[in-house]
């Protein structure tokens, strides 16, 4: 971290202003050495000053330089930021004479990983940038900057305090063996602890589940024989046309996927070929593929033709359906040849909607469905405060298992040393949340998903 990094902050392209960010301790030396102005190393930190940049007596660009000093600054470092006029060539010249004045161009997420190691931020907190940067709901968003905000390390940390002082007190008793009141008062203090720490995990485990559909989205597999308007369907949710719509059975060959957004919710969904028992090889791909893509979906729209008679083929396919599954009747616009009565006895008939495609408003009854099954409303009204990523809850659920270990332990032996091997163990895994404890490689593989210049 001796070195002085540099990168530019905003996307590069055309645009009216382009910031170029470095950090390190040679930031603001290296900067003064091609800014013709006043004296970078003179002037008070957080402030900004105007001028030139400029390459030997060749002026660059025209320039505010804002310098911010160590270490009230997003590394804890000096940090200088250039704005400069947005454009590529203007950009990259003014980033090159950085780097010929001995400035290195930063890796992804270096910023924040510099921010992380000099203390200022832990790792949720890290995360959450990322999160935020990469959020594209207003859910996302609220999750993210919870993070920032430190809600769930600052619990984390009040959980490690209460183990950590039970851990001093279970070290009093090795030490002084002869005073029996403290062996007591330490057991009993970790029986009184463990209920409530464990307690709270169980409530992040619980919101996690109930949302962490935010972070992945629901995968919809869109199902049903040749022909029956799956494309159709698909594009009406799409809005665009992404799968080739044709009434030549077969011919949707491929997985199409596409994304839509429901109140903040990301709905994956995802085109099929018709599945069907078939002799020709290219659509047999398609329809093993298919039936890949009902297995990883959470929902199944199974597609139906109003217009024509439920065949084999249909109650095969119905058949085939393991996961919570809406039954669309498509083409509702056309005469009624289905009859479903005999065959949907078993079916919950809350999940058959009616629909065709031609008509934009029919494609609301399908939305409608989706967020009713999926509760939405009771997603978007969750308490976000301790919401965290797959990374913390993989932790956090350690965590809570090796609590319940523990519990078991307190019921069958009493043994202090054995206790405090267990706490010990506790407390780090809740230390490798906030990245109290870290391996490198970690590190390496959440910093590399940052976007350069954050
Ligand atoms: P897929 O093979 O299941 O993907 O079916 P497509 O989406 O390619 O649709 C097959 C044919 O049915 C096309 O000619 C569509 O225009 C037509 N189609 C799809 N949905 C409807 C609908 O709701 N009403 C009517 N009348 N025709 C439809």
């Amino acid at each position: 971290m001796d070195d002085t990094i540099v990168s530019i902050a905003t996307a590069l392209g055309v645009g009216a202003i382009s910031i170029i960010r470095v950090s390190g301790k040679d930031s603001i030396s290296i900067v003064n050495k091609i800014f013709k102005g006043c004296n970078l190393e003179n002037v008070p930190s957080h402030t900004i000053h105007y001028g030139h940049i400029i390459n030997n007596s060749e002026i660059i660009d025209e320039v505010l330089v804002s310098i911010m000093k160590s270490p009230k600054t997003y590394t804890v470092e000096d940090v200088v930021e250039i704005n400069c006029h947005g454009g590529i060539a203007t950009t990259n010249k003014v980033l090159e004479l950085l780097i010929q004045n001995g400035c290195r161009i930063a890796e992804p997420g270096e910023f924040t990983k510099r921010a992380f190691l000099n203390g200022r931020i832990d790792l949720v907190e890290a995360e959450a940038v990322s999160d935020l940067i990469n959020s594209e709901t207003e859910l996302e968003r609220k999750v993210a900057i919870n993070g920032i905000n430190g809600n769930l390390s600052n619990l984390i940390k009040e959980l490690r305090e209460k183990i950590i002082k039970i851990i001093s007190n279970i070290e009093v008793n090795i030490d002084y063996p002869e005073y029996l009141d403290i062996y007591e008062v330490t057991i009993d203090d970790i029986k009184n602890n463990v209920p409530i720490i464990k307690e709270e995990l169980k409530k992040i485990i619980d919101d996690y589940e109930n949302t962490h559909i935010l972070y992945q989205g629901i995968n919809v597999a869109i199902v049903g024989r040749p022909n029956v308007g799956k494309s159709s369907l698909l594009n009406k949710l799409l809005d665009n046309e992404k799968a080739i719509v044709t009434n030549i059975p077969g011919t949707t060959r491929d997985i199409v996927e596409g994304t839509i957004i429901i109140d903040g919710i990301k709905i994956n969904l995802i085109d099929t070929a018709g599945i069907r028992e078939t002799e020709d090889i290219v659509e047999k791909i398609g329809v093993n593929k298919s039936i890949e893509a009902m297995n990883n979906a959470n929902l199944i729209l199974m597609v139906l033709n109003n217009n024509e008679e439920l065949t084999e083929e249909d109650k095969e396919l119905i058949k085939k359906c393991s996961k919570p599954t809406i039954f669309i009747i498509n083409k509702n616009d056309l005469e009624t040849k289905l009859n479903i009565e005999d065959f949907f006895d078993n079916i919950d008939k809350n999940n058959i909607i009616s629909i065709n495609t031609v008509d934009n408003k029919e494609i609301d009854k399908v939305k409608n469905k989706i967020k009713e099954l999926f509760h939405f409303d009771k997603i978007l009204n969750s308490d976000f405060t301790y919401i965290t990523n797959l990374r913390q809850i993989n932790e956090i659920k350690k965590s809570y298992n090796l609590l319940l270990e523990l519990e078991k332990e307190l019921d069958d032996n009493n043994e202090l040393d054995m206790l405090e091997i267990d706490l010990k163990e506790i407390w780090n895994t809740l230390g490798l949340i906030i990245g109290e404890s870290y391996e490198e490689e970690l590190l390496d593989n959440l910093f590399k998903n940052f976007c350069v210049g954050k």
